[in-house]
C-alpha cells in the first residue's frame, strides 16, 4: 500500500472528508504506526463545536486516544520512553501532549512539565507538511519522527494487551494524575469517600480510578441514567445521583449529603466541565475535604460563585490538567492490572473508518447516546 487514508475536517461543523495521502519513507529515528481503535474525546467535540481558543490548521485529522501496531520503524528508534524495546509488531499509544523536556518549566518543574511552554504533539502528519499538527488518530496510520521532534514520546503496551482497550490508557491517565495530585499533597487517603462530578467517559474511567488507588465509597452526580450511570454502578459505583431526578443544585447537594453524612464527602471531583460544578461540589464536601477541578480547563460559562466557602470551609483545591510524561506508564499499568475488573469494552461504542462512520461516532458522543465513542479503522487488530 502506498498511500494511507486519513479522515479529516474542513472546520468546526463540518463532516468528515476521507483523503488518501502518500505514505511517506521512515527515517532512522520515525516510525509509522497502524491504528487500531482511536477514541472520541470531549477535546475533539469543543473543537468540531468551533470553542478552541485558538487558530487550528484546518483542514486537519482529529482524534488523539490512539492504540496501535508498529507497522514500520527506522534503526535508532530501539525504544520507547520507558526504555521497552521497539520492533516492526510492536503495541504502541501515543499521548497527545508531550512535554519537550527543555523549556523551563520542563527543567524546572518537572511535575507540571503538564504545563510545558512548547510542547510537541505526534511528530508530523500524513499529509500535512507543516509540523506539527495537533491530532490524528481518526487515521489508518500516524507518523512520528524523533529526529525531527525528538519531545515525541512512544509507549510500548504489553503484547497481550488488547488495543481496543489500549485505547482507554490516554484519558485513564488524566483521572489517575488527578488522584495522584491529591495523594501526593496528602488529601486523598484509603477508604476515602469520592464523589465524582460528570459521568461521561472521563467520569467512568474516574469511578475505576478513585477505586484502584484506595477510595473506600464511589458516589458519581450525573446523566443520563442509560447508558452513563448505569455504567458508572457496573464501574464499581455505590450510588449514583441523576441530574434528571434530582434538577436543582440543592436537590443534588442534598441527595449527596444525605448519603455522606454526618459530615459529607472526603474528596469531590469535577469531571463535568460545567461552570457551576464547582460551588455545588463544594457544599458536598466535608469541611477540610479537598476539590479537584479537571473538568472545566475553560472559561466557558464563567458564573458568581461561593469561592469564599473555601476559606469558611477550609478546603483544598487543586487544579488538575492532563498529565505529564511519566504518568502515562501508570495509565497503561493500571489498565493492564485492572482489566478484568471493570467492564472496559462495555464504555466503548465501536464505529467503522468511514465518513457515515466517524460522523456517526462524533453525534452519538454529542448526544450522550455513547460514553466512549471509539473509532476502529483495523477491526482485525482491535481485539487482539
Ligand atoms: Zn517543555
Amino acid at each position: 500500500m502506498q498511500t494511507v487514508r486519513v479522515a479529516t475536517f474542513d472546520g468546526p461543523g463540518s463532516s468528515p472528508t476521507m483523503r488518501e495521502v502518500s505514505k511517506p519513507e521512515v527515517p532512522p529515528k520515525a516510525a509509522l504506526i497502524r491504528i487500531a481503535a482511536c477514541g472520541v474525546c470531549g477535546t475533539d467535540l469543543h473543537i468540531l463545536k468551533g470553542h478552541w481558543p485558538k487558530p487550528l490548521p484546518w483542514p486537519f485529522t482529529l482524534g488523539h486516544e490512539l492504540a496501535g501496531v508498529v507497522e514500520e520503524i527506522g534503526d535508532e528508534l530501539a525504544e520507547d520512553f520507558m526504555g521497552q524495546p521497539l520492533e516492526v509488531g510492536s503495541k504502541v499509544m501515543l499521548p497527545p501532549l508531550m512535554p519537550c523536556g527543555s523549556c523551563y518549566y520542563c527543567v524546572h518543574y518537572p511535575e507540571t512539565a503538564n504545563k510545558c511552554l512548547t510542547p510537541v504533539y505526534y511528530g508530523r502528519y500524513l499529509g500535512f507538511e507543516k509540523p506539527p499538527h495537533l491530532w490524528g488518530g481518526w487515521a489508518e496510520m500516524v507518523y512520528v519522527d524523533l529526529g525531527e521532534l525528538p519531545g515525541t514520546k512512544v509507549y510500548k503496551l504489553p503484547d497481550d494487551m488488547p488495543l481496543a482497550l489500549a485505547s482507554l490508557s490516554e484519558p485513564l491517565t488524566s483521572c489517575i494524575r488527578a488522584f495522584d495530585r491529591a495523594q501526593r499533597a496528602g488529601f486523598f487517603r484509603v477508604g476515602d469517600t469520592v464523589v465524582i462530578q460528570g459521568s461521561g467517559p472521563i467520569g467512568v474511567l474516574a469511578v475505576a480510578a478513585a477505586q484502584e488507588m484506595g477510595a473506600g465509597r464511589v458516589i458519581v452526580v450525573g446523566a443520563p441514567e442509560k447508558p452513563r450511570l448505569a455504567l458508572c454502578r457496573r464501574f464499581g459505583a455505590e450510588a449514583t445521583v441523576s441530574l434528571e431526578d434530582h434538577e436543582t443544585p440543592e436537590s443534588r447537594i442534598e441527595a449527596v449529603r444525605g448519603m455522606t453524612a454526618p459530615f459529607g464527602a472526603d474528596l469531590v471531583m469535577d469531571c463535568s466541565g460545567h461552570p457551576s460544578a464547582g460551588p455545588e461540589g463544594i457544599e458536598m464536601l466535608r469541611d477540610g475535604g479537598t476539590y479537584v477541578e479537571m473538568g472545566q480547563f475553560t472559561d466557558a460559562g464563567a458564573i458568581e460563585t461561593n469561592w469564599h466557602r473555601i476559606c469558611t470551609k477550609d478546603l483544598n483545591v487543586l487544579g488538575s490538567w492532563a498529565f505529564t510524561a511519566n504518568d502515562i506508564a501508570k495509565g497503561i499499568a493500571m489498565l493492564d492490572r485492572a482489566r478484568d475488573r471493570y467492564p472496559w469494552s462495555e464504555m466503548q461504542t465501536r464505529f467503522p473508518f468511514t465518513e457515515e462512520g466517524i460522523g456517526e461516532a462524533v453525534q452519538s458522543a454529542l448526544d450522550m447516546r455513547s460514553v466512549k465513542s471509539t473509532i476502529v479503522p483495523a477491526p482485525d487488530l482491535a481485539d487482539g
